[in-house]
């Protein structure tokens, strides 16, 4: 399970980290002692940080290995730790895909307390969706092993964590320098009674996580059987999230193409660089996101969370070139809704963002992409923005918005009609194969919603009127429409399958907690 530590400087991560690599029983036999050797022939008091320098020169000298990456395990499973050196090159390294971590340890010393880097570091796991987050509040050895200081640091920081949209698994007290609840449990704090750090980590979630998350697959490149005849191609990426199984209906987006997956090269799963093959020759090209039943995003228009890196601001109406999974399209920044300084988290009165802020800004894409959302499906969710070939920022899609949104010339506000009607509008789409059935069933929902007062109209989906859809939601009317698959950008809460529409009575109490959510 990949894991990344960080924290404001001589906090004490690398202690720690070489603290779990010794007490893990990770290190190669004589490491511990040779390193005590050294230390004292130079009459340096020990550290174990050395250890873990000592090893990263090794390791540094192997051609394969990260120098910034080390391995342990515990019963449970095996670990990677990648250590952030700082936090710029962190967060280009998580919004590039070049790092992945399931988890975060975040370092805080007991005496110095929360600072400037620590509240960074909590801002951009939340801004990336790293949410399995365990804090260690280092060196209580040096506040006397007491609970207090451990309180104050604890409500400081899960204060601001919450503010960010984190609940730490678990505040851990430690001492990296003297082994104290990291894989021992530490005599001096009695008055503690939750996990060591190997007992905290083993309790996160592992790949099942992604593994049960929507399937999707980015598509990287598509090859051709180079026998005669054969028409069939094999799509090549990774998975990132979920499972896929032979025999699976499978949608690409953006183009909406669907077949069956016919064979899988490889494991069809999470984290598997895998080829598939389809049952029918379709064309795909690369930058589509395959999925199954609940499908991506498509959109031209969206809102999205922006941490800027580049030394060049970004202003409205700058171009730069989005990138999504294997996705690439040219984008302009249409509206600076909100600039936030990542430390203190307080919106600024300004309209541009520099570098190290984070944005609320909408972006217009050149072109059609699939995405996500952040609270959905993270991974498919980040994306990085290339000015000048340089990765320039990054972040999240948090919203994906309607193209039609700008043409909006009334001047009656949605809050305005919501306040009136009790209710807002919302699409729903009921889908399957069999149109009869579905209908019936469509007609009671929308009885049923129409007797408890919400503003309801039923259709059969007609791709060509999408737009008059989006117009009746935002006029505040719950639209249901009948296809035989989801023909429009919704989210996959309002996406109601065919035997979930069986159910006619809990599908309208569903629309009508959606309504008022
Ligand atoms: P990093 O910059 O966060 O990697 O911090 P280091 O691991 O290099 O530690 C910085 C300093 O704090 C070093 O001198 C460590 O020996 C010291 N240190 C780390 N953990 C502890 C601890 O638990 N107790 C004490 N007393 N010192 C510690």
């Amino acid at each position: 399970m990949p894991l990344v530590i960080v924290g404001h400087v001589d906090h004490g991560k690398s202690t720690i980290l070489g603290r779990l690599l010794a007490d893990s029983g990770a290190l190669p036999a004589g490491k511990l002692e040779a390193v005590r050797n050294y230390c004292s022939r130079n009459s340096k008091p020990f550290e174990y940080a050395f250890l873990l320098d000592a090893l990263k020169e090794e390791q540094s000298q192997g051609i394969t290995i990260d120098a910034a990456r080390c391995f342990f395990k515990t019963i449970k499973r095996p670990y990677i730790v990648l250590d952030a050196p700082g936090h710029v090159e962190f967060i280009r390294n998580m919004v590039t895909g070049a790092s992945h971590a399931d988890g975060a340890l975040i370092v805080i010393g007991a005496k110095e307390g929360v600072q400037e880097n620590t509240k960074r570091h909590g801002y951009f796991l939340s801004l990336l969706g790293v949410k399995q987050v365990a804090v260690l509040v280092n060196k209580m050895d040096q506040v006397g092993y007491e609970e207090e200081a451990f309180e104050k640091v604890k409500r400081d920081y899960t204060h601001f964590l919450r503010e960010v949209g984190i609940a730490p698994r678990e505040v851990i007290p430690v001492s990296g320098f003297y082994g104290a609840n990291i894989a021992q449990r530490s005599s001096e704090m009695g008055w503690y009674k939750g996990p060591t750090l190997l007992e905290a980590i083993d309790l996160f979630e592992g790949a099942q996580c992604s593994t049960a998350a929507p399937f999707r697959f980015p598509v990287q490149g598509v090859y051709k059987f180079t026998e005669k005849e054969d028409e069939r191609r094999i799509l090549a990426g990774r998975i990132e999230t979920g499972v896929v199984r032979v025999g699976e209906r499978v949608t690409f987006s953006p183009s909406g193409q669907t077949s069956i997956v016919c064979s899988i090269e490889g494991k069809g799963e999470a984290g598997y660089s895998t080829g598939i093959t389809l049952e029918d020759p379709l064309y795909i090209t690369r930058g589509e996101i395959a999925s199954k039943q609940s499908i991506p995003r498509v959109a031209e228009k969206l809102l999205v969370r922006l941490f800027w890196l580049d030394k060049e601001t970004v202003r409205e109406g700058n171009h730069y070139l989005f990138k999504l999974g294997t996705q690439k399209v040219e984008c302009t920044v249409s509206e600076i809704r909100k600039v936030f300084d990542s430390v203190t988290l307080e919106e600024k009165d300004k309209r541009f963002v520099e570098r190290h802020e984070v944005g609320e800004v909408v972006l217009d894409l050149g072109e059609k992409i699939a995405c996500d959302l952040s609270n959905e499906v993270v991974e498919t969710s980040r994306f990085v923005l290339v000015h000048q070939y340089r990765q320039s920022g990054g972040g999240v899609v948090e919203k994906v918005l309607s193209k039609y949104e700008k043409e909006e010339i009334s001047t009656i506000t949605m809050g305005m009609r919501e306040k009136r009607q009790g209710h807002r509008g919302k699409i729903f789409f009921l889908y399957g194969d069999d149109q009869k059935k579905l209908v019936g069933w469509a007609q009671k929902i929308e009885k049923a919603l129409f007797r408890r007062g919400v503003l309801v109209y039923t259709s059969l989906f007609e791709p060509d009127a999408k737009k008059a859809y989006f117009m009746a939601e935002r006029v505040g009317v719950v639209l249901l429409l009948v296809g035989d698959r989801v023909g429009m950008e919704l989210a996959p809460s309002c996406c109601i399958s065919f035997t979930e529409a069986e159910d006619t009575e809990n599908s309208a109490d569903t629309i009508l907690d959606l309504l008022n959510e």
